[in-house]
């Protein structure tokens, strides 16, 4: 059991404050992903639960009890890194063993764990081998099999799988969701992609500069994002924004002129909206509909990805829009086509970036 609690978690390096007040609640069992671009504190999080960083301000609870001042190896954390950082003049075998017998853990108490782990992660065939011996992806088993063998209460990820090739990241990431499910334990996961969160986590942490700009589930992201920054960073291609303003206001939603002269219905908002008043309106690719009474768009390039294909585009003279549309389409470069922008599939931003249905 598990759970772990962050209040008011700060970090400082010096004068500079890169982490500002984080309050997190992560439940027994979870796998929660941290998500975001690069440098907005993902890993200084990750690295302040595990103890490798000092807590500037706030406090960090594990199992109710506070651990700002606990040593990182009396956390009962185990974390793999992107880096192996296996032992190369050892076999793999030792590799697995070595914390257990640094503990001064039994013999066959060590055997039991490391040919459990070597069973998960189907790295049998290798204890034998060095590492050099190994497969990048195979090597990276080891370091994980080197967290299972602790039994740690906690495992702690970061970016993991990004020094492999694309095919291996997409099935070390499923066996990652299964070791999951078969160890039921916490894990805490770093990524800056959007799709290692999507596929993996039971609740995604967003990131940026050093907030939580939204936490939820994967797909309480991608269908309510919070704000226009959550809404660009999860789903691929990304949201497309159209800029325009409130053109009226009815019970069943806002009407909206876009700035191209179109007109768009979005979803009701949660507060009323002046006319006249910048909005954006947010639509996913893969929501815009080919339909023949629709607004026209330019097709300035296609992308054919076999089930799918990508036009890329733009409405009346400026606003660029990309469109998926399912299976292989005949439409080309240069084409006119009429697009519908369902008010249902239509988000809204204020000029503060939040949604307008918060
Ligand atoms: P991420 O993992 O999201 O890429 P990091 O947690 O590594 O981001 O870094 C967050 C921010 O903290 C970055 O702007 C980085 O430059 C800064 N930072 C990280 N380590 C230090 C340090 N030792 N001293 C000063 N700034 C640091």
């Amino acid at each position: 059991m598990s759970e772990l609690s962050l209040r008011g978690v700060v970090k400082r390096y010096g004068a500079t404050e890169i982490i500002h007040g984080v309050d997190l609640d992560i439940g027994d069992g979870e796998f929660v992903v941290f998500v975001g671009p690069s440098g907005c504190g993902k890993s200084t999080l990750l690295r302040m639960i595990a103890g490798l960083e000092e807590i500037s301000a706030g406090e960090l609870c594990i199992d109710g009890v506070r651990m700002n001042e606990v040593a990182p190896a009396k956390r009962q954390i185990a974390m793999v890194f992107q880096s192996y950082a296996l032992y190369p003049h050892m076999s793999v075998y030792d590799n697995l063993a070595f914390g257990l017998q640094t503990a001064g853990e039994q013999k066959e108490v060590i055997d039991r764990r490391v040919q459990h782990a070597a069973r998960l992660l189907k790295i049998e065939p290798y204890l034998g081998r060095k590492p050099k011996a190994l497969s990048g992806g195979q090597r990276q088993r080891v370091a994980i099999g080197r967290a299972i063998v602790r039994q740690p209460r906690l495992f702690l990820f970061d970016e993991p799988l990004s020094n492999l090739d694309a095919e291996l990241r997409v099935q070390m990431r499923v066996e990652l969701s299964k070791l999951h499910a078969e160890l039921g334990v916490t894990m805490i996961y770093v990524t800056h992609d959007q799709v290692e969160a999507m596929t993996m986590a039971n609740r995604i942490v967003v990131l940026r500069d050093g907030v939580i700009e939204q936490a939820g589930s994967p797909l309480d992201l991608y269908n309510r994002p919070a704000n226009r920054f959550v809404a660009g960073f999860i789903g691929s291609p990304k949201m497309n924004f159209l800029d325009g303003t409130v053109a009226g206001q009815a019970p069943d939603g806002l009407t909206i002129r876009l700035d191209g002269g179109e007109l768009v219905a979005v979803p009701p908002s949660g507060a009323a909206r002046e006319r006249g008043t910048a909005v954006t309106v947010g639509i996913r690719p893969e929501h815009v509909e080919l339909a023949d009474d629709g607004l026209p768009m330019r097709v300035a390039l296609t992308e054919q990805l076999g089930g799918n294909t990508v036009l890329y585009g733009a409405l009346g003279a400026q606003q660029a829009l990309v469109v998926q549309v399912v299976g292989q389409s005949g439409i080309r470069r240069g084409d006119t086509v009429r697009v519908r922008l369902a008010k249902e599939n239509c988000h809204a931003f204020g000029g503060d970036g939040r949604s307008l249905a918060a």
